[in-house]
């Protein structure tokens, strides 16, 4: 069995958001697809672990938003790296209530779904929501982002608790290294988790890290502006 078949399928990349007791919290999801068109019908895979799944079943609804390609890798590392238990996710994004008064995020969305769910399928590791579409709208032509692009283009990872997540790791793409106005070469490094690139010509201008600092000279509390891993879980490339 060769399980590299599973990559030549393709899905994309979106935010599943729900919401319980007026908290809302929404999580990156490629299992999402339409299973009848009359009426429709989509079908969401979301892990048991996740505190989204335990919105979804609380509320019986749920929101799509499907992503644009200039969705940045902090709107997917908040979405897709982090837990709702953890950080209020909804805090610094644009969203808005829709007509089943569930939350749509809006940064980066190329069109959304409204779906009331009418059953669900136990599947092990993850539940199969299956719902009706209530409203839908197109936000922009953006073109959406694809999981394959996400993997190839943007060097992104699956979080853990994805469907198509795999131990797999893989090979990054060498590219030449940083050269310091100072001399000498700084690399730059990948976070392992996420798949964020610390690049040192960049710095990591939000956690106050100035332009040209090597990842060696980060400071030992340093953190993936992304997904919130520790420097020993980056490594060496980019
Ligand atoms: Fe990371």
């Amino acid at each position: 069995m060769n399980k590299a078949a599973f990559f030549k399928m393709s899905y994309g990349v979106y935010i599943v958001s729900s919401l319980k007791d007026n908290q809302f919290n929404g999580q990156i999801a490629n299992s999402v697809f339409q299973a009848t068109s009359d009426p429709p019908t989509f079908v969401a895979s979301i892990n048991k672990n996740n505190l989204t799944h335990e919105f979804i079943s609380a509320s019986r609804k749920f929101t799509v938003s499907i992503l644009a390609q200039t969705a940045p890798m902090t709107l997917i590392g908040l979405f897709g790296f982090k837990s709702g238990r953890e950080v209020n996710k909804f805090a610094d994004i644009s969203f808005k209530m829709g007509v089943l008064d569930v939350p749509i995020v809006l940064d980066h969305t190329v069109a959304y779904m409204e779906v009331e769910v009418i059953d669900e399928k136990d599947c092990g590791t993850h539940t199969l929501f299956i719902g009706r579409i209530v409203n839908c709208e197109i936000l922009s032509d953006n073109e959406p982002m694809t999981y394959a692009y996400y993997h190839e283009i943007k060097g992104g990872k699956s979080p853990k608790n994805a469907p198509t997540f795999t131990e797999e790791k893989p090979a990054l793409k060498q590219q030449p290294a940083s050269v310091p106005e100072k001399g000498g070469i700084m690399e730059k490094y990948t976070c392992s988790i996420c798949g964020y690139v610390y690049d040192p010509q960049q710095g990591d201008p939000e956690s106050g890290v100035p332009k040209g600092t090597a990842f060696e000279e980060l400071p030992d509390d340093w953190t993936c502006p992304v997904c919130g891993a520790e420097k020993s879980q980056f490594e060496k490339g980019g």
